[in-house]
């Protein structure tokens, strides 16, 4: 009965979120997204542009080829669009084994002062979850790459801004074993916030999983409340749809964390993975994603960014 209830609301939804392209994005998957840099605002095509060049590299868990030629794209769009990038390598012990990572920070600009805290990051995960046979992560892992992406071209028309934020792309989110745990997962927002614990940023906006269609975004129950309220201010601000854009039941546990417990002031912007059976399955591949669903996750973070930053 509950399935019934769920599929029959989620019709109508799944319609009008695509609404842009109507029943075109049915078929949307099948063409080839040409990357527009001149854009004028941000880009569903040029989002799933990029998520599409992530997932056809198949496998980008931590220490696996796709995760190097993955971060080779990343280092290279960051740089056309103005970004500096730089690689954070790291040794961590697992459950299974001692494993290598390599976050991946970036800056704004000409004159980076790397030893100065960013006001704020805006990051992401890039790695995949490791052991599941055809598994290409595509909402669990290059949705947040590829909207970041996205952001990084939009925001370089926004000089001022962009300077006071930091991108950060972690590595080592998911787990070695099938389920995280506090010990086993969240490898490279541990290895951040340890290694930078003087210079960390007064906010950070997470981006995890923001590309499915008919996503619902549910941020955890205890995100602190100054970010909650631009939050809502947000979704009031953008028109945005409260059936997409919600709260969860309880907290998650994410790369916002390891920040939370030091008292950064941050958002996890998550979809909600028990909705439907794709989740950490072969399911999560290109055909569930909706640009539009990005570029809404992209909009509440230009907006977030803009309230908190833009003081006076
Ligand atoms: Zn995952």
């Amino acid at each position: 009965m509950n399935l019934l209830y769920v599929s029959l609301l989620s019709l109508p939804l799944l319609l009008t979120q695509c609404n842009s392209k109507n029943n075109q994005e049915l078929i949307a998957h099948h063409k080839d997204y040409i990357l527009n840099d001149q854009s004028p605002t941000l880009s569903c095509d040029n989002a799933m542009y990029h998520a599409k060049k992530l997932v056809d590299m198949g496998d980008r868990s931590s220490e696996s080829e796709g995760f190097q030629r993955q971060l080779t794209y990343i280092e290279q769009y960051l740089k056309k669009c103005g970004w500096v990038p730089k690689t954070q390598p790291f040794e961590a012990e697992t459950p299974i084994k001692k494993a290598h990572f390599c976050n991946l920070r970036a800056r704004f600009g000409n004159s980076i002062n790397w030893q100065k805290a960013p006001e704020a990051i805006v990051s992401c995960h890039m790695d995949t979850k490791k052991g599941i046979p055809g598994f290409v992560g595509a909402n669990d892992g290059a949705s947040g790459v590829a909207l970041i992406l996205e952001l990084a071209r939009e925001l370089k028309k926004h000089p001022d801004l962009a300077k006071k934020i930091e991108f950060v792309f972690f590595d080592g989110e998911e787990s070695f074993e099938p389920h995280m745990n506090e010990e086993d997962g969240l490898y490279g927002s541990k290895y951040y916030t340890n290694s930078l614990q003087n210079q960390l940023p007064q906010y950070l906006i997470n981006l995890d999983m923001v590309g499915r269609q008919g996503m619902k975004i549910k941020v955890p129950s205890n995100t602190p409340q100054k970010m909650y309220e631009v939050y809502q201010k947000g979704i009031k601000h953008l028109g945005f749809n409260k059936s997409r854009w919600g709260v969860a039941w309880g907290p998650i546990l994410d790369d916002h964390v390891p920040f939370q417990e030091r008292d950064v002031e941050v958002i996890n912007i998550i979809d909600d993975f028990s909705d439907g059976s794709w989740w950490h399955t072969k399911d999560d591949n290109f055909n569930i994603l909706c640009g539009d669903s990005m570029k809404e996750c992209g909009q509440m973070t230009i907006y977030m960014l803009e309230s908190l930053l833009n003081h006076h």
